[in-house]
């Protein structure tokens, strides 16, 4: 890897990181089903919620109201939430009538929210009780996506390590992905590593109930998403070992997550540059066509996704672009180290949220691009800043050699449009 760029002489794995615990302004976990039920493809994700955990579903969902949908909600009505009804028995019945009007689902989410919690609704032995009933046709587990102190994408780490613990035993040699990716950029991403001559390779989550992966003390994991602390744990526990890595945002990013999986395969430097010389060289050219907007540009992350500190790595590393402050919900060292070391001392590294004290930053350090959450957005934009929503980078492709320039562009753009606007203003 001689032709990457060496890693910075101080790097912020040591750096001292700025605690917040005060009010947060993010979306809850439920959000992660509008990418999940995508992913797998005979799941159905049933919220225990209320009518405003639908209208959240069916607003984020947008267009897919047109589509079968792969998600519902069960509403929990006033009785419910003041004790005056059976919520199992109700749960129960609609259960039994969606699997019976369905009978392509596989696997059933029974997912959590603020008001099953407030009544205490108990949906790990809901799903154990289903179980029971609906095995082994249809696999019923469950997990939380509560709003309270979450954020969005926890949904997605808390119903991957609601699975781990039901993959079968295995003590073959395998490498998992884990996270869900959209499937155009998951088969990349196994090109890749069958070029590679990497194999077998197993996805967490699969496409298909039927296909998930085994895991056991030979199976070794790579993350393709930052905010998977709770399944990392849950699969270490089952014997499983994680290769630690910067994740495959851009060039440099994709380069240094795959030698880390092909160091661990021994597979030679010749076959290593034979694989990725050319999707690297596409890389490059595609982020270097965006990274002229960005050069000398700062940018202040707000903590939102958990993608922060490795699109942070990204922007100052690839395109040029200075961090002020990188926000992040929960800073994981043993998944983000990698990132960490290579993010140039310089930035504050903040932690938590208090969302008063960080927009004084953003006011005091007036960047030229602030990530936040959509609730942020619009206030910060009447103040003449320029804003990226956090939520887009988790809709998006992003993932990967072939995505790196849509990557380097969703950061380009808000700052071409406002200096585009502001030629217009001039004239
Ligand atoms: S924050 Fe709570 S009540 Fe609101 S949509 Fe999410 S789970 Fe439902």
């Amino acid at each position: 890897m001689t032709d990457l760029p060496p890693p910075p002489a101080r790097g912020c794995r040591e750096a001292p990181v700025l605690k917040e615990r005060g009010q947060r302004e993010v979306f809850c976990g439920l959000t992660g089903i509008i990418w999940l039920h995508r992913k797998m493809q005979d799941a159905f994700f049933l919220v225990v919620g209320s009518r405003t955990c639908a209208h959240l579903l069916q607003s984020a969902a947008g267009v897919m109201i047109f589509a079968e949908p792969r998600f519902g909600t069960a509403i929990l009505e006033e009785k419910d939430l003041a004790g005056l009804a059976d919520a199992n028995a109700e749960l129960d019945r609609e259960v039994a009538r969606l699997l019976e009007r369905r009978p392509d689902i596989r696997q059933l989410f029974l997912v959590g929210s603020c008001p099953s919690e407030v009544i205490k609704l108990d949906l790990d032995r809901a799903a154990e009780r289903l179980n029971v009933v609906h095995a082994p046709h249809v696999r019923v587990l469950s997990y939380t996506g509560a709003g309270t102190d979450t954020t969005f994408t926890q949904g997605e780490d808390s119903c991957l390590a609601a699975m781990v613990p039901t993959l079968p035993e295995t003590t073959a040699r395998e490498l998992l992905l884990v996270g869900s990716l959209p499937d155009v950029v998951e088969d990349q991403a196994l090109a890749l590593l069958a070029a590679l001559g990497i194999g077998p390779v197993r996805c967490l989550p699969a496409r298909r109930a039927g296909e998930m992966p085994g895991v056991g003390p030979d199976t070794v994991f790579a993350l393709v998403q930052p905010f998977l602390g709770e399944t990392h744990g849950a699969l270490v526990k089952r014997g499983a070992r994680h290769v630690a890595a910067p994740f495959p945002f851009g060039e440099e990013g994709t380069t240094r997550w795959l030698r880390a999986i092909a160091d661990e395969f021994g597979v030679s430097p010749e076959t290593f540059e034979a694989a990725t010389a050319a999707p690297r060289a596409r890389a490059r050219k595609a982020v270097a066509a965006h990274a002229e907007e960005l050069r000398g540009k700062s940018i202040f992350f707000l903590p939102d996704s958990q993608l922060e500190l490795p699109l942070a790595r990204f922007l100052t590393r690839e395109c040029g672009m200075t961090a002020v402050e990188v926000g992040t919900p929960y800073l994981h060292r043993d998944i983000l180290g990698p990132d960490l070391d290579l993010l140039a001392e310089g930035p504050v590294i903040s932690e938590g949220q208090d969302v008063d004290l960080q927009l004084d930053r953003v006011r005091a350090a007036r960047p030229d691009l602030t990530v936040c959450g959509l609730g942020l957005a619009n206030p910060l934009e009447a103040e003449g800043l320029a804003t990226k929503w956090a939520i887009e980078l988790v809709f998006s492709p992003v993932h990967f050699y072939e995505q790196a320039g849509d990557l380097a562009a969703l950061f380009a753009r808000p700052l071409t449009r406002r200096r585009i606007l502001k030629l217009e203003a001039a004239e």
